[in-house]
């Protein structure tokens, strides 16, 4: 695989901290609290699948273990957007081989609509940066996506799941993405680790899990 969502959002925010995920990920260290973030948006996203209604989950496991088969995950969504499946979560889509898989396609009349769930209570710039990134790897796979939404923790907890437009956002950042994405394919299979040094990025948007490599309370770099 390239680059998938993950290292696009993590390599923006700094290209050394896709380098370590790629060259040293037993570096990181995650705290507590974030773990726990990590895990309630998990949950959530997992409670958010039905709030269409029924739907067909594309996750695959790899045999015996809870590691994501992307490839058969391809595969699944593929056959499921063939066959005009309503409602598909988790669809995995994979463009020169970079890779994301989207919460919920929700299929309409001029193709799906696309829904990224985040349990937040209002819009962040990186959260519209993640859904402009499925945006433009479903759209270069050939499939029609009108509209983008962020799903965002509303204040009714019996039904928490609040979408909120942000189509122009999105489709705004498709060149961005197109302009950023090669190059980080490129700076992640670099041999020597790289040399920036640490700034503002460090926390902004998210405290950096290498922040203690870096800063050299845990070893220096
Ligand atoms: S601590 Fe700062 S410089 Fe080091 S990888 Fe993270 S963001 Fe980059």
């Amino acid at each position: 695989m390239a680059i998938t969502k993950t290292d696009f959002m993590r390599g923006m925010q700094c290209p050394k901290m896709l380098w370590l995920d790629k060259h040293k990920p037993g570096l990181r260290v995650i705290p507590p609290e974030v773990q726990a973030r990590l895990d309630a948006g998990n949950d959530f996203g997992d409670r958010a699948m039905s709030m269409f209604g029924p739907y067909e989950e594309m996750t695959v496991y790899l045999p015996g273990r809870r590691i994501p088969d992307k490839k058969a995950m391809l595969a699944r969504t593929a056959e499921h957007l063939a066959k005009g499946t309503p409602i598909l979560c988790e669809a995995a889509f994979s463009n020169y081989n970079n890779y994301c898989a989207v919460d919920i396609l929700r299929k309409v009349p001029d193709g799906y609509e696309l829904y990224e769930v985040k349990n937040a209570p209002e819009v962040q710039e990186q959260f519209v940066r993640d859904a402009a990134f499925q945006y433009y790897i479903a759209v270069r796979c050939g499939v029609k996506i009108p509209r983008v939404f962020l799903v965002l923790h509303g204040p009714d907890e019996e039904n928490p799941f609040l979408p909120v437009e942000i189509t122009k956002d999105a489709k705004g950042l498709y060149r961005w993405i197109n302009d950023h994405i090669w190059d980080l394919n490129r700076l992640q299979k670099e041999p020597q680790e790289l040399p920036v040094p640490p700034g503002d990025q460090c926390c902004k948007p998210y405290e950096c899990w290498y922040y203690g490599y870096c800063h050299g309370a845990e070893g220096t770099p």
